[in-house]
């Protein structure tokens, strides 16, 4: 036996594990993964239609047998073997691979004042159910963390009509990685439907009924939510003697320090061509690397090199953001009826952009700056600036030159 073991059944893992047969891989294919479900989307359990959660598969049971994929669930890795090639489970059992996945992505930082075990954390599919359950019948919820998670559930809640404070470390919301023109928008329009923003406060108790910050002020709660990042989970690798820094740390092939092992999803960290490497938590990231990984693991020798990109919902709003906006970049604003993008230029050349409208309103403009960002080209701002400039002219443009 041995074959392929992925470690790690969620968006990345699973991917990987179809990837393989669509690579012409046809040795036996283990999926190992924790969660008691099939395979299933993180980024609908904080969208939830009519405020209720569902679990959306990834894929079937019988997908999985149909493409020969061995899905072990509800079954944890504990124990990885380098040398001897060998996975130890949870349950005792122990697995011999050729090549191995680790796709164990993130989990929850854990928050550490007082009384963080009233907090509940939002990562997995029990997480939202039992954050759904509770939310309402006149409860009062305190979200600790502005960042996209928080924001998107509280989005939700007031749209139940739940009253909602969020409590966030740094000065302003969603800092982390929405520019801030978007950021400055978002956090107004949470704050006209109510939502009760603390900002640049820690948290020096939480109690059965109350979040006490640490400016003394008190946010009465009977529900509070832990939103406050995540952390890679490395521990398999890191016990395996792998290197390690922010995330598993691999080459631009997706391969780590050890022979025959890759890594990628939230859980890796990807060497960048100008230094440093690079862990980006997205939902398309985790796919994108899941198919390069698979195409490696299968003989094939690809860099990856696709743009980063994600999007959140809030109300009736859309964001979308590809590459990596830096307060350095020089903007360039498009504005539209239904929404507006900025566009981020470094020496010309367009680096990033990001939009926000109703609904899918930027969807397309995004869409042809990642291909144009994929390009390397230099741009005509003046045309970025234009709303009526079909961008689609600089990408043949650029393709023609
Ligand atoms: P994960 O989804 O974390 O999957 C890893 C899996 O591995 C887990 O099931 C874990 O239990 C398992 N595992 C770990 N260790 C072991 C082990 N030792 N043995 C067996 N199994 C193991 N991204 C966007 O771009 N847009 C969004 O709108 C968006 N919304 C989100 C909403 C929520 C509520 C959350 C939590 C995330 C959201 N994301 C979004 C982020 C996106 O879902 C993640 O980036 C993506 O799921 C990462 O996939 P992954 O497979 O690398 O990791
Ligand atoms: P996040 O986006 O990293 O935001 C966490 C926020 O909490 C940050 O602003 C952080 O501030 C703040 N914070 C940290 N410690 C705190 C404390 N003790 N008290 C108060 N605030 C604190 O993480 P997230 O919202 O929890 O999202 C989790 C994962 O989902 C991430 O991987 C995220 O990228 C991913 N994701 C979600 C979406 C989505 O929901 N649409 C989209 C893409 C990806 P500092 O930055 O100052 O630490």
């Amino acid at each position: 036996m041995g074959g392929i073991v992925i470690i790690g059944a969620g968006e990345c893992g699973t991917r990987a594990a179809f990837a393989l047969r669509e690579a012409g891989y046809s040795g036996p294919v283990t999926l190992v993964g924790s969660e008691p479900h099939v395979p299933y989307e993180r980024p609908p359990l904080s969208k939830p239609v009519d405020g209720a959660v569902q679990l959306k598969a990834i894929c079937s049971a019988q997908a999985l047998e149909a493409s020969r994929v061995d899905y072990l669930q509800g079954v944890s890795a504990s124990r990885l073997n380098a040398q001897e090639r060998t996975v130890t489970l949870g349950d005792g059992r122990t697995l011999p691979y050729e090549k191995l996945l680790l796709a164990t992505g993130a989990r929850t930082r854990p928050l550490t004042c007082p009384g963080a075990q009233y907090a509940l954390s939002f990562r997995t599919y029990a997480d939202a159910a039992a954050i759904f359950s509770r939310a309402g019948d006149g409860r009062r919820v305190a979200i600790i963390g502005g960042g996209l998670i928080g924001m998107e559930l509280a989005a939700v809640l007031r749209n139940k009509g739940v009253a909602v404070s969020i409590i966030e470390a740094a000065p302003a919301p969603l800092g982390r990685a929405v520019p801030a023109r978007f950021a400055a928008r978002l956090h107004a329009r949470h704050s006209g439907e109510g939502v009760q923003f603390h900002l640049g406060q820690g948290v020096a108790e939480i109690t059965d009924c109350a979040v006490h910050l640490a400016d003394g002020t008190v946010v009465p709660a009977e529900l509070v939510v832990a939103a406050i990042g995540v952390q890679p989970d490395v521990a398999l690798a890191e016990q395996a003697g792998l290197s390690i820094g922010n995330g598993v740390l691999v080459d631009d092939l997706l391969c780590t320090s050890a022979a025959d092992i890759f890594a990628a999803g939230d859980c890796a960290a990807v060497r960048q061509p100008g230094g440093g490497h690079l862990r980006f938590e997205s939902w398309r990231n985790a796919r994108n690397q899941a198919e390069t990984a698979a195409r490696n693991m299968a003989g094939g020798s690809e860099a990856f090199l696709a743009v980063p990109w994600f999007w959140s919902d809030q109300y009736e709003l859309g964001l979308q953001v590809a590459g990596l906006p830096a307060p350095t970049h020089q903007t360039v604003l498009r504005g539209r009826d239904d929404g507006e993008v900025e566009f981020y230029l470094e020496d010309g050349q367009l680096v990033a952009a990001a939009g926000l409208g109703i609904g899918n309103a930027v969807a397309k403009d995004i869409k042809l700056a990642e291909m144009l960002i994929a390009a390397g080209v230099r741009v005509d701002a003046a045309a970025l600036a234009d709303p009526d400039f079909n961008l689609k002219t600089l990408l043949k443009n650029a393709r023609a030159a």
